[in-house]
Protein backbone atom coordinates (compact mmCIF):
# COMPACT_ATOMS: atom_id res chain seq x y z
CA UNK A 1 0.00 0.00 0.00
CA UNK A 2 2.56 2.41 0.44
CA UNK A 3 4.27 2.00 -2.94
CA UNK A 4 3.09 5.22 -4.75
CA UNK A 5 2.52 4.87 -8.79
CA UNK A 6 4.73 7.56 -9.86
CA UNK A 7 3.01 9.04 -13.64
CA UNK A 8 6.87 8.58 -14.60
CA UNK A 9 7.09 5.07 -14.01
CA UNK A 10 7.74 3.16 -17.30
CA UNK A 11 5.01 1.10 -18.72
CA UNK A 12 5.24 -2.05 -19.09
CA UNK A 13 3.54 -3.74 -22.31
CA UNK A 14 5.01 -7.28 -22.54
CA UNK A 15 6.97 -9.77 -19.86
CA UNK A 16 9.57 -12.36 -20.72
CA UNK A 17 9.68 -13.14 -17.00
CA UNK A 18 13.81 -12.84 -16.27
CA UNK A 19 14.07 -12.11 -12.33
CA UNK A 20 17.55 -10.79 -11.17
CA UNK A 21 17.88 -10.22 -7.28
CA UNK A 22 21.29 -8.47 -6.93
CA UNK A 23 21.94 -8.13 -3.12
CA UNK A 24 18.51 -7.51 -2.05
CA UNK A 25 18.28 -6.83 2.03
CA UNK A 26 14.27 -5.96 2.70
CA UNK A 27 13.26 -4.85 6.29
CA UNK A 28 9.76 -4.56 7.27
CA UNK A 29 10.77 -2.17 9.95
CA UNK A 30 13.43 0.48 10.39
CA UNK A 31 16.18 -1.22 12.68
CA UNK A 32 14.36 -4.86 12.50
CA UNK A 33 16.06 -7.98 11.75
CA UNK A 34 15.84 -7.88 7.42
CA UNK A 35 13.59 -10.74 6.24
CA UNK A 36 15.81 -10.70 3.23
CA UNK A 37 19.65 -10.54 3.63
CA UNK A 38 21.52 -10.25 0.58
CA UNK A 39 19.27 -11.92 -1.35
CA UNK A 40 21.00 -13.33 -4.50
CA UNK A 41 19.23 -15.42 -7.28
CA UNK A 42 18.77 -15.07 -11.25
CA UNK A 43 15.96 -16.57 -12.86
CA UNK A 44 15.35 -17.66 -16.01
CA UNK A 45 12.21 -16.60 -18.00
CA UNK A 46 10.23 -19.87 -17.70
CA UNK A 47 11.72 -21.27 -14.82
CA UNK A 48 9.80 -23.19 -12.07
CA UNK A 49 11.83 -21.68 -8.62
CA UNK A 50 10.45 -23.73 -5.66
CA UNK A 51 11.52 -21.66 -2.17
CA UNK A 52 11.79 -24.08 0.89
CA UNK A 53 12.71 -23.54 4.42
CA UNK A 54 11.05 -23.47 7.67
CA UNK A 55 8.53 -21.03 8.78
CA UNK A 56 10.11 -16.87 8.93
CA UNK A 57 12.83 -18.29 6.39
CA UNK A 58 12.14 -15.17 3.89
CA UNK A 59 9.77 -16.90 1.28
CA UNK A 60 6.83 -15.19 1.33
CA UNK A 61 8.93 -11.91 1.24
CA UNK A 62 10.39 -13.25 -1.70
CA UNK A 63 6.99 -13.68 -3.36
CA UNK A 64 5.81 -10.01 -1.92
CA UNK A 65 8.97 -8.33 -3.65
CA UNK A 66 7.83 -10.43 -7.05
CA UNK A 67 4.60 -8.73 -7.00
CA UNK A 68 5.90 -5.26 -6.20
CA UNK A 69 4.01 -4.98 -2.66
CA UNK A 70 7.48 -3.97 -1.02
CA UNK A 71 10.52 -2.91 -2.34
CA UNK A 72 13.93 -3.89 -1.69
CA UNK A 73 15.27 -1.67 1.30
CA UNK A 74 18.62 -2.27 -0.48
CA UNK A 75 20.01 -4.05 -3.37
CA UNK A 76 17.43 -4.31 -6.50
CA UNK A 77 15.11 -6.61 -8.53
CA UNK A 78 15.64 -6.62 -12.31
CA UNK A 79 12.91 -7.84 -14.48
CA UNK A 80 13.60 -8.62 -18.05
CA UNK A 81 16.89 -6.34 -17.28
CA UNK A 82 15.04 -3.59 -16.17
CA UNK A 83 15.08 -2.30 -12.61
CA UNK A 84 11.67 -2.83 -11.33
CA UNK A 85 11.80 0.05 -9.25
CA UNK A 86 11.26 1.95 -12.46
CA UNK A 87 8.51 0.06 -13.55
CA UNK A 88 4.70 1.16 -13.46
CA UNK A 89 3.36 -1.61 -10.99
CA UNK A 90 0.16 -1.48 -12.58
CA UNK A 91 0.43 -2.39 -15.79
CA UNK A 92 3.39 -5.07 -14.52
CA UNK A 93 0.70 -6.92 -12.41
CA UNK A 94 -1.33 -7.65 -15.54
CA UNK A 95 1.27 -9.84 -15.89
CA UNK A 96 1.39 -11.81 -12.84
CA UNK A 97 -1.33 -14.78 -11.11
CA UNK A 98 -1.09 -15.43 -7.59
CA UNK A 99 -2.59 -19.07 -6.48
CA UNK A 100 -2.75 -18.47 -2.49
CA UNK A 101 -3.60 -21.33 -0.22
CA UNK A 102 -6.93 -18.86 0.46
CA UNK A 103 -8.74 -18.49 -2.77
CA UNK A 104 -10.91 -14.67 -2.40
CA UNK A 105 -14.11 -15.60 -3.87
CA UNK A 106 -16.66 -13.10 -3.83
CA UNK A 107 -20.72 -12.20 -3.94
CA UNK A 108 -21.31 -13.50 -7.74
CA UNK A 109 -21.93 -16.60 -10.07
CA UNK A 110 -18.81 -19.18 -10.51
CA UNK A 111 -18.18 -17.41 -13.97
CA UNK A 112 -18.08 -13.49 -12.48
CA UNK A 113 -15.86 -15.54 -9.97
CA UNK A 114 -13.49 -17.35 -13.02
CA UNK A 115 -13.81 -14.40 -15.24
CA UNK A 116 -12.53 -11.83 -12.26
CA UNK A 117 -10.68 -9.03 -13.87
CA UNK A 118 -10.75 -10.21 -17.58
CA UNK A 119 -12.68 -10.19 -20.47
CA UNK A 120 -13.95 -13.59 -21.71
CA UNK A 121 -16.08 -14.75 -23.80
CA UNK A 122 -17.54 -18.43 -23.22
CA UNK A 123 -15.06 -20.48 -25.31
CA UNK A 124 -12.45 -19.10 -22.98
CA UNK A 125 -14.06 -19.55 -19.99
CA UNK A 126 -15.24 -22.87 -20.99
CA UNK A 127 -11.08 -23.91 -21.60
CA UNK A 128 -10.28 -22.64 -18.25
CA UNK A 129 -13.22 -24.90 -16.52
CA UNK A 130 -11.74 -28.26 -18.15
CA UNK A 131 -7.83 -27.05 -17.79
CA UNK A 132 -8.60 -26.64 -13.85
CA UNK A 133 -11.26 -29.76 -13.82
CA UNK A 134 -14.22 -27.85 -12.86
CA UNK A 135 -16.55 -29.64 -15.50
CA UNK A 136 -17.70 -32.22 -12.72
CA UNK A 137 -18.71 -29.27 -10.18
CA UNK A 138 -20.63 -27.42 -12.89
CA UNK A 139 -22.60 -30.13 -14.34
CA UNK A 140 -24.00 -30.86 -10.75
CA UNK A 141 -25.62 -27.76 -10.51
CA UNK A 142 -28.35 -27.00 -12.03
CA UNK A 143 -27.62 -23.68 -12.79
CA UNK A 144 -24.01 -24.64 -14.00
CA UNK A 145 -21.26 -21.83 -14.33
CA UNK A 146 -24.56 -19.11 -13.17
CA UNK A 147 -24.61 -20.93 -9.70
CA UNK A 148 -24.32 -17.80 -7.42
CA UNK A 149 -21.86 -18.34 -4.58
CA UNK A 150 -21.84 -16.35 -1.59
CA UNK A 151 -18.66 -14.81 -0.94
CA UNK A 152 -16.12 -16.54 0.85
CA UNK A 153 -18.41 -19.64 -1.31
CA UNK A 154 -18.72 -21.11 1.86
CA UNK A 155 -20.93 -24.43 0.41
CA UNK A 156 -16.97 -25.10 -1.76
CA UNK A 157 -14.82 -27.45 -0.29
CA UNK A 158 -10.83 -26.66 -0.70
CA UNK A 159 -10.12 -27.98 -3.40
CA UNK A 160 -13.15 -26.72 -5.21
CA UNK A 161 -11.89 -23.11 -4.23
CA UNK A 162 -8.22 -23.88 -5.59
CA UNK A 163 -9.84 -25.43 -8.78
CA UNK A 164 -11.57 -21.88 -9.34
CA UNK A 165 -8.53 -20.09 -8.40
CA UNK A 166 -6.85 -22.16 -10.90
CA UNK A 167 -9.18 -21.45 -14.08
CA UNK A 168 -9.04 -17.54 -13.08
CA UNK A 169 -5.08 -18.21 -13.36
CA UNK A 170 -5.42 -19.50 -15.91
CA UNK A 171 -7.62 -16.70 -18.05
CA UNK A 172 -5.09 -14.23 -17.40
CA UNK A 173 -2.69 -15.95 -19.07
CA UNK A 174 0.58 -14.75 -16.80
CA UNK A 175 3.94 -14.82 -17.69
CA UNK A 176 4.34 -14.48 -14.41
CA UNK A 177 2.77 -16.88 -11.35
CA UNK A 178 3.15 -17.12 -7.75
CA UNK A 179 1.36 -20.44 -5.82
CA UNK A 180 1.68 -20.38 -2.20
CA UNK A 181 0.59 -24.23 -2.33
CA UNK A 182 -1.99 -25.27 0.48
CA UNK A 183 -0.05 -26.40 4.03
CA UNK A 184 -2.88 -28.40 4.76
CA UNK A 185 -3.85 -31.32 3.01
CA UNK A 186 -6.43 -31.33 0.81
CA UNK A 187 -7.95 -35.08 -0.02
CA UNK A 188 -5.28 -36.94 -2.37
CA UNK A 189 -7.75 -36.94 -5.11
CA UNK A 190 -7.95 -33.53 -5.01
CA UNK A 191 -4.25 -33.28 -4.12
CA UNK A 192 -2.89 -35.05 -7.25
CA UNK A 193 -5.85 -33.40 -9.64
CA UNK A 194 -4.71 -29.99 -8.26
CA UNK A 195 -0.99 -30.80 -8.67
CA UNK A 196 -1.29 -31.95 -12.50
CA UNK A 197 -3.37 -28.37 -13.19
CA UNK A 198 -1.25 -26.50 -11.46
CA UNK A 199 1.97 -28.29 -13.46
CA UNK A 200 0.47 -27.62 -16.71
CA UNK A 201 -0.24 -24.19 -15.12
CA UNK A 202 3.43 -23.84 -14.58
CA UNK A 203 4.56 -24.98 -18.19
CA UNK A 204 5.95 -21.83 -20.46
CA UNK A 205 5.56 -19.31 -17.51
CA UNK A 206 8.25 -18.04 -14.75
CA UNK A 207 6.96 -19.59 -11.23
CA UNK A 208 7.66 -19.42 -7.99
CA UNK A 209 6.45 -21.77 -5.87
CA UNK A 210 6.33 -21.12 -2.28
CA UNK A 211 6.34 -24.91 -1.11
CA UNK A 212 5.62 -26.32 2.09
CA UNK A 213 4.24 -29.86 1.90
CA UNK A 214 7.76 -31.63 -0.06
CA UNK A 215 5.79 -33.19 -2.55
CA UNK A 216 5.18 -31.02 -4.89
CA UNK A 217 8.62 -29.33 -5.74
CA UNK A 218 10.40 -32.64 -6.66
CA UNK A 219 9.73 -31.17 -10.26
CA UNK A 220 10.83 -27.44 -9.78
CA UNK A 221 13.79 -26.68 -12.19
CA UNK A 222 15.70 -25.34 -8.94
CA UNK A 223 14.97 -25.45 -5.42
CA UNK A 224 15.87 -22.60 -3.26
CA UNK A 225 16.52 -23.95 0.57
CA UNK A 226 16.20 -20.99 2.53
CA UNK A 227 16.96 -19.82 6.17
CA UNK A 228 16.94 -16.25 8.03
CA UNK A 229 16.71 -14.54 4.62
CA UNK A 230 19.26 -16.38 2.88
CA UNK A 231 19.74 -18.82 0.57
CA UNK A 232 21.37 -21.56 2.21
CA UNK A 233 21.32 -24.39 -0.99
CA UNK A 234 20.41 -24.70 -4.48
CA UNK A 235 19.82 -27.16 -6.88
CA UNK A 236 17.25 -29.76 -8.01
CA UNK A 237 15.67 -32.61 -6.15
CA UNK A 238 18.22 -34.99 -7.39
CA UNK A 239 21.39 -32.60 -6.52
CA UNK A 240 19.89 -31.33 -3.10
CA UNK A 241 19.55 -35.23 -1.75
CA UNK A 242 22.86 -35.93 -3.33
CA UNK A 243 24.23 -32.86 -1.61
CA UNK A 244 22.77 -34.59 1.77
CA UNK A 245 22.35 -31.26 3.45
CA UNK A 246 19.42 -29.15 4.95
CA UNK A 247 16.61 -30.06 2.11
CA UNK A 248 17.97 -34.00 2.30
CA UNK A 249 17.13 -33.90 6.02
CA UNK A 250 13.94 -31.96 5.56
CA UNK A 251 12.80 -34.06 2.66
CA UNK A 252 14.04 -36.91 4.88
CA UNK A 253 11.49 -36.34 7.37
CA UNK A 254 8.84 -34.87 5.40
CA UNK A 255 8.69 -38.58 3.57
CA UNK A 256 8.46 -40.25 7.43
CA UNK A 257 5.50 -38.21 8.19
CA UNK A 258 3.91 -38.47 5.33
P1 LIG B 1 8.23 -17.44 5.30
O1 LIG B 1 7.35 -17.11 4.16
O2 LIG B 1 9.45 -18.22 4.90
O3 LIG B 1 7.52 -18.08 6.44
P2 LIG B 1 8.34 -14.56 5.69
O4 LIG B 1 8.89 -14.01 4.42
O5 LIG B 1 6.87 -14.48 5.90
O6 LIG B 1 8.85 -16.07 5.87
O7 LIG B 1 9.01 -13.85 6.93
C1 LIG B 1 10.39 -13.52 7.03
C2 LIG B 1 10.60 -12.70 8.29
O8 LIG B 1 9.92 -11.45 8.17
C3 LIG B 1 10.04 -13.34 9.55
O9 LIG B 1 10.94 -13.06 10.60
C4 LIG B 1 8.72 -12.65 9.76
O10 LIG B 1 8.39 -12.61 11.13
C5 LIG B 1 8.98 -11.26 9.21
N1 LIG B 1 7.76 -10.66 8.64
C6 LIG B 1 7.00 -11.18 7.67
N2 LIG B 1 5.97 -10.36 7.35
C7 LIG B 1 6.08 -9.27 8.15
C8 LIG B 1 5.34 -8.05 8.31
N3 LIG B 1 4.27 -7.78 7.55
N4 LIG B 1 5.78 -7.18 9.23
C9 LIG B 1 6.86 -7.42 9.99
N5 LIG B 1 7.61 -8.54 9.89
C10 LIG B 1 7.24 -9.46 8.98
Amino acid sequence: PDIEQNEDKQIVESVRGEFEFCNVTFCYDPGAEPALRNFSLHVRPGETIALVGASGAGKSTVAQLVIGFIRPTSGKILLDGKDMNELDLRTYRRFISVVTQETILFDGTIRDNIAYGVDANDEDIFRAVKFASLEPLINSLPEGLNTPIRENGSRLSGGQRQRIAIARALLRDPRVLILDEATSALDVDSESEIKEALEKLMKGRTSFVIAHRLSTIQNADRIIVMGEGHVLETGTHAELIAYNGRYAEMYRKFTMLN
